[in-house]
């Protein structure tokens, strides 16, 4: 597959008047239903899930989940079925009718969306729907949140091989590779990908939901299964392991002023649309470290724009 494009952020570059921003597009990763970076995951967990003979992907996520999204386009692609299992981590938040993401599950054909409440045991649910299909005489294959498992977040070590050609070839170096840190599975596979490769590229993660300590946790425990599957005999520097909270604001999709400052900011500069709850915050957190001096001016940044457009559109109300 053709790599996502890199592109220099000129005028937000010189507005910030700080290091050189470039972004590299992953929200446009081969135009598969909106892209984003569930895309590069699913190239290896579906590539799993055919291999154990599955006729129906099963997956959960959160009532506007990206994630939800493309696992079923993916389950389009290759004529299996798909059930979701929505978890409303805003009590309430499911709404039948929303648009955004939720209208897009409907247009692609899902088989089954239950929704359940914030904070159940997702693994156990989606065991309950393995048992089902498997008593209908079907074979399910269970998603894990986000598709960050050892397999999935391979196709983020695939990604961090791709930025290092990327560069050699445009003739530019980064210090910093930025991202939003969610389920993990980016920040992990960017982390053991440039580790892999002896690249002293730093990446940086914006938390989305969990606090600092417990965020740098789940990253660096992934990231020691990623290595550990590519046969490296070391684990990570843990120091390398960097992850900000403060840019979360009340919670996990819950908007701020900041994300909608720097959603706009973007917008207007660039042309570039950034979603509400990953990569909106996480660019927030950049623009605030820029302007707080955290990086020299002759330094340079990559931000990964990890998609999620889509649920931009069910926040319509924080916009207009
Ligand atoms: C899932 C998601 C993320 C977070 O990535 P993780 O690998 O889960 O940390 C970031 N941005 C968007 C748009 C997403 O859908």
């Amino acid at each position: 597959m053709a790599p996502t494009p890199i592109e220099k952020m000129e005028r937000l570059s010189e507005h910030l008047g700080g290091p050189e921003i470039y972004i590299k597009r992953d929200d446009l990763c081969w135009g598969f239903t909106e892209g984003g970076n569930k895309v590069r995951k699913l190239e290896f967990v579906v590539a799993d899930a055919l291999d154990h003979g599955a006729d129906t992907l099963v997956t959960c996520g959160a009532v506007q989940s990206n994630h939800c999204r493309l696992t079923l386009a993916a389950a389009v692609k290759e004529g299996l079925k798909c059930r979701l299992i929505l978890e409303e981590r805003v009590p309430g938040s499911f709404n039948a009718t929303a648009t955004g993401n939720n209208l897009l599950f409907n247009l692609l054909g899902v088989e089954k969306i239950r929704v359940v409440h914030g904070g159940s045991n997702l693994v156990e649910e989606m065991e309950e729907e393995l048992s089902d299909l498997s008593r209908e005489g079907r074979k399910g294959y269970a998603i894990p949140v986000g598709a960050s498992d050892e397999i999935g977040s391979l196709g983020y070590v695939v990604c961090a091989e791709e930025i290092i050609e990327q560069l050699r070839s445009l003739g530019l170096s980064m210090n910093y590779v930025v991202c939003p840190s969610g389920s993990g599975g980016t920040h992990s596979g960017l982390l053991a990908g440039f580790f892999y490769n002896k690249s002293d590229i730093t990446v940086l993660g914006f938390n989305v939901g969990r606090d600092r300590e417990a965020q740098e946790e789940l990253v660096f425990d992934l990231t020691n299964k990623l290595t550990a599957k590519l046969e490296m005999d070391q684990d990570i520097d843990r120091a390398k392991v960097c992850c900000f909270d403060e840019y979360v604001g009340p919670g996990y999709a819950l908007p701020t002023e900041e994300m909608k400052d720097a959603v706009r900011f973007v917008a207007r500069l660039e042309g570039i649309i950034l979603d509400p709850v990953y990569s909106g915050k996480a660019m927030a957190g950049l623009i605030d470290k820029v302007n707080k001096g955290y990086f020299k001016p002759d330094q340079m940044v990559m931000f990964i724009h990890t998609g999620g457009v889509p649920a931009l559109y069910a926040y319509n109300h924080e916009f207009l």
